[in-house]
């Protein structure tokens, strides 16, 4: 029987920021995950302050890009790059309205960091009415990180490839099979639903597709967005997306929905292109936008880290640090996020 003092099942962002408060305070885990596509695997990794349907910020936008950045940096120690790319982003306005409100929404205090005062106009592409730039954004190279993250853990036997089995947990002791643990965080997303501990958080599946294609003829090194964002990409290929449907449940590809990036896509960009992948994956959101996380009403040292809706890489980087020190300390949970508020 092996002592281990934490289990953490899935490895999306909400798994992987977790195992990297585990390995920046010295604690030993195991982390469950098959490997497969998810849904962080195919986000575009944006990290954006403004919400570009109307411009306005977020709850935490400023402190949650100041957690990113610094845990980016500790992961370089041990992963050898940060895997972030700070970038401004190019918001393409829909018609001269658009330019106006965004002019006016600069002057207020909480926006004023993030929207530029500059109008731009950007040659390659389709801006008829310019863009206004948004800064102190940008992404993660996605690929990249998950394949180094998944390297690290890999290379220091962290990493279980496979389905955890509910079945085989003890709840009294958290032995699970030759394993003694002491604390166990179920981190699984959408699939949450399956998890007979948790599957009463209300977490609603927000399917989004995206595609990433080959165009030829387009060298653009900057992000730009209409209703979806465009992304140059480490191989020279170029990412768009991703769609938002709360109501579709399939996990197949929608053609709708990769109509409907491809018609996004000829408005931007003149150049002709080819898809080369297309995928979809349910983001797990929660009605009131918040994730949800904290201990099991019952279970002793039974967590869940979930909820982290269009904004994985943000909220994985900023909330697994309080859970962390929720679970060793006993610092209190934000009421906005603590799971008390569907209990
Ligand atoms: C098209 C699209 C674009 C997006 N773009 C962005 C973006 O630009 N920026 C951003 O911040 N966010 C973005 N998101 C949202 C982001 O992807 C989600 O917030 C994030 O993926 C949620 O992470 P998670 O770890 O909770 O879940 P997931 O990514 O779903 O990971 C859960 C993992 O748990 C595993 N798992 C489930 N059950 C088990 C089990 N029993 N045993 C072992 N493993 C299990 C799954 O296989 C999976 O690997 C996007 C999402 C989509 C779909």
């Amino acid at each position: 029987m092996r002592n281990i003092d934490y289990c953490i099942v899935g490895g999306g962002y909400a798994g992987l920021f977790f195992a990297h408060q585990c390995i920046l305070n010295g604690k030993s885990f195991l982390l469950f995950d098959k490997g497969m596509r998810s849904a962080s695997k195919i986000s575009a990794g944006m990290v954006n302050p403004v919400v570009l349907k109307k411009f306005n910020t977020f709850w935490l936008a400023s402190e949650q890009i100041e957690m990113l950045t610094a845990t980016m940096q500790e992961m370089k120690c041990y992963l050898g790059k940060t895997f972030f790319v700070q970038n401004p982003i190019y918001r393409i306005f829909h018609d001269p309205n658009e330019e106006l409100l965004w002019l006016k929404k600069r002057q207020r205090a909480d926006l004023t960091p993030f929207l530029s005062d500059e109008i731009h106009h950007l040659d390659e592409i389709n801006n008829p009415y310019q863009c206004g730039k948004v800064m102190q954004g940008g992404y993660l190279h996605v690929a990249s990180f998950f394949e180094s993250f998944y390297d690290y853990l890999s290379q220091n036997e962290y990493w279980v490839q496979e389905l955890f089995d509910y079945q085989k947990l003890d709840t009294d002791t958290l032995q699970y099979k030759n394993n003694q643990f002491q604390h166990i965080v179920f981190c699984e997303g959408n699939a949450v639903q399956h998890n007979p501990f948790f599957s009463f958080i209300p977490i609603k599946p927000n399917k989004g597709h995206q595609i990433e294609v080959k165009i030829e003829e387009l060298t653009l090194q900057n992000v730009v967005k209409k209703k979806h964002f465009l992304i140059p990409l480490e191989n020279g290929n170029f990412y768009y997306g991703g769609t938002y449907d709360r109501e579709d449940t399939h996990p197949e590809i929608n053609p709708l929905a990769v109509q409907e990036l491809t018609e996004g896509l000829s408005w931007i960009c003149n150049q002709n292109f080819e898809i080369v992948e297309k995928n979809t994956a349910f983001r797990p959101t929660v009605a009131d936008r918040r994730p949800i996380m904290g201990k099991h009403p019952q279970y002793n040292n039974v967590f869940v880290f979930n909820g982290l809706g269009a904004r994985g890489v943000l909220n994985g980087a900023y909330f697994s640090r309080q859970l962390f020190a929720f679970i060793e300390n006993g610092t209190p949970i934000d009421d906005e996020v603590a799971i008390e508020r569907f209990l």
